[in-house]
């Protein structure tokens, strides 16, 4: 049950008075309910895919070639305002930093039910803040019933970010494309969000690409993983082949670091 389908997509950037290419033909499948990992040193291009993933191409970029195809629905001639709302109801993209993502004068509960219960209308106040509580629970946040009722400055960054995360699953988006969502971590933390993301998808059964440089987070997330060089696609294997076998050199090399920059 194919959720996501991108062929040969090919994204340019303007440097100067020049168009060069960050994605070079670029293939990609998602299942529904399936994590793919995405990884890659920096400036790979996993972001502007990720971005793509949603019908989003940064300012200074441009779609030179290829399909995007969520659910049957062509992405990249969508309009802005449908797309828009593709976004807030059945695709989530959650960003390295949390903080920017809130705001500080609401309380976290607030900010989290908000956005499903515009999009459910039919739900209720009180079912969007229960809802709100069970994935604040799932995602392994101290006294559930309690912490949303804070304001985002009296919560630590880890929970921060899991917040951020509950916020993005409070819509159960078919997809949710998470952008190194935990760098800004210490380990120990970083742990921690990562087995609650983990169990959350698998709870809601939402597909997500999982953007990071770091091998050891897509080895924990991803039933995926690709991997990405200027643009191009190394390889692509289930994960546990891919740590036991990686096909290319440029693969094996970063098994040998195990995490790169
Ligand atoms: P990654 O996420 O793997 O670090 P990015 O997708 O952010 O990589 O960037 C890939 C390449 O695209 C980089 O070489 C970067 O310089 C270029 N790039 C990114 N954003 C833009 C932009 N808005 N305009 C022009 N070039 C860009």
């Amino acid at each position: 049950d194919t959720l996501l389908t991108i062929r040969d997509l090919k994204i340019e950037g303007r440097q100067g008075d020049r168009w060069q290419p960050i994605i070079k033909g670029v293939n990609l499948e998602l299942k529904r309910g399936e994590v793919l990992g995405l990884i890659g040193e920096s400036g790979a291009g996993k972001s502007t895919l990720g971005l793509a993933a949603m019908g989003y191409t940064r300012d200074g970029t441009r779609i030179s070639g290829g399909s995007v195809l969520f659910d049957g629905l062509d992405l990249l001639s969508l309009s802005e305002r449908r797309r828009r709302r593709l976004r807030g109801k059945r695709i989530a993209y959650v960003a390295q930093s949390a903080a920017a993502n809130f705001n500080p004068a609401h309380r976290l509960i607030d900010q989290t039910v908000e956005a499903p219960a515009a999009i459910h209308r039919m739900m209720g106040r009180s079912a969007a803040e229960q809802e709100a509580i069970e994935l604040y629970a799932a995602l392994r946040l101290p006294n559930p019933d309690e912490i949303g009722f804070r304001y985002p400055h009296q919560v630590s960054g880890g929970q921060l970010q899991r917040a951020m995360t509950a916020m993005a699953m409070a819509c159960k988006p078919d997809l949710i494309i998470f952008d190194e969502p935990t760098t800004a971590l210490d380990v120990t933390t970083q742990i921690e969000v990562l087995s609650a993301i983990r169990t959350a998808v698998q709870e809601i059964g939402t597909a997500a690409i999982y953007i990071t440089h770091d091998l050891a987070v897509v080895a924990q997330m991803a039933d995926r993983i690709k991997i990405l060089l200027r643009g191009d696609e190394v390889e692509e294997q289930e994960t546990r082949a891919m740590l036991a076998a990686p096909k290319e050199e440029y693969s094996r090399s970063l098994w040998a670091v195990r995490s790169f920059t």
